[in-house]
């Protein structure tokens, strides 16, 4: 690590719980190759300190931060300018200093389009699929809006929270139409899609062996489907095993991780960071769990 002097500029994220979180790592393996003369920490912050914590950070020069759950939505009252991607989305995980106040935006959409966008398909007619309706998949949903794609199937198990999530894309800038569903209703659409994504934190560490979908529905959907999950840990998950065992294109949610990161440092440092480095970083820190 750089040495930490009177100059060192602050970086961060908020969240509660932060214990597990893997920015730091990544994070201050591209600080220290690159010789910058910052250092990003973890400030693990309840609700009900979101408002002096804020204020702490304007008094102390802090330079910018991450947000993750559960301030994403509940930092936005906080900026004086969102990025009109956040906004669509609801929700922010990066926020840098401007002369006017704190701006923010939401790169999990980069994270989540990069594995995507070197891939070849016909976006606009390949209707995917997302499993669950919760922050994540509000990104995705924009993410894949933005790739191209006209219409998405969002997959949930509580009829009030899946129709609102339907309805608060409705009067925004969304280009896709969404149609939601139930979960024993997913056999009767997964023989249409090409593209399937877990939003869901089943077969998250420490449930290892769970998955959102039964195996034998991977034999049913096309030979060149992809499936993306964006559980990190394990890696693979079940889920992509099981998959990969029907032979099907699979992504993990290790590159949008990093690539969530890199879009961040770059907005915070103004310049290019070196995405290799933290791959690596992140790499070697999870073989030696
Ligand atoms: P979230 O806001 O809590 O949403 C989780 C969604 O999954 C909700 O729709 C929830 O349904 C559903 N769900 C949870 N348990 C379920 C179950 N047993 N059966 C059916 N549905 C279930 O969480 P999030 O922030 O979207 O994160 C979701 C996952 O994505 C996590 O595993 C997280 O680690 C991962 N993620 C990865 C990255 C990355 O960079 N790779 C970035 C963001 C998130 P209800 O609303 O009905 O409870």
């Amino acid at each position: 690590m750089s040495k930490i002097t009177g100059k060192t500029k602050l970086l961060g994220i908020i969240g509660d719980p932060l214990k597990h979180s893997l920015s730091p790592v990544i994070h201050n393996a591209a600080i220290s190759y690159l010789g910058v003369d910052y250092i990003y920490v973890p400030f693990p912050l309840k609700p009900k300190d979101l408002t002096t914590a804020i204020a702490g950070f304007s008094s102390i020069g802090i330079v910018g931060f991450n947000v993750t759950i559960p301030h994403k939505q509940a930092i936005i009252p906080f900026l004086s300018e969102t990025t009109p991607t956040a906004q669509l989305v609801g929700a922010v995980n990066t926020v840098w200093r401007t002369k006017t106040g704190w701006k923010g935006t939401n790169t999990d959409i980069d994270g989540f389009l990069s594995p995507l966008q070197s891939l070849q398909r016909d976006w606009a007619n390949l209707t995917p699929i997302i499993l669950g309706n919760g922050g994540a998949a509000r990104a995705v949903v924009v993410g894949l809006a933005q790739l191209g794609c006209l219409k998405i199937h969002v997959v949930g198990r509580d009829r009030q929270k899946l129709w609102q999530f339907a309805q608060s894309w409705k009067n925004t800038q969304l280009t896709a139409t969404l149609r939601i569903y139930f979960w024993d209703e997913l056999s009767e659409i997964i023989e249409e899609t090409e593209l399937l994504i877990n939003t869901t934190p089943i077969g998250m560490f420490p449930n290892i062996n769970d998955s959102p979908m039964e195996s034998i529905l991977f034999a049913r959907m096309p030979e060149n489907a992809i499936v993306y999950d964006l559980i990190y840990t394990p890696n693979p998950t079940q889920f992509l095993k099981n998959a990969q065992q029907q032979g099907l294109i699979t992504i993990d949610g290790l590159e949008m991780l990093i690539q969530q990161g890199a879009v961040a440092l770059q907005f915070w440092l103004q310049k290019t960071v070196p995405v290799d480095v933290m791959t690596q970083s992140l790499q070697d820190y999870l073989n030696l769990q």
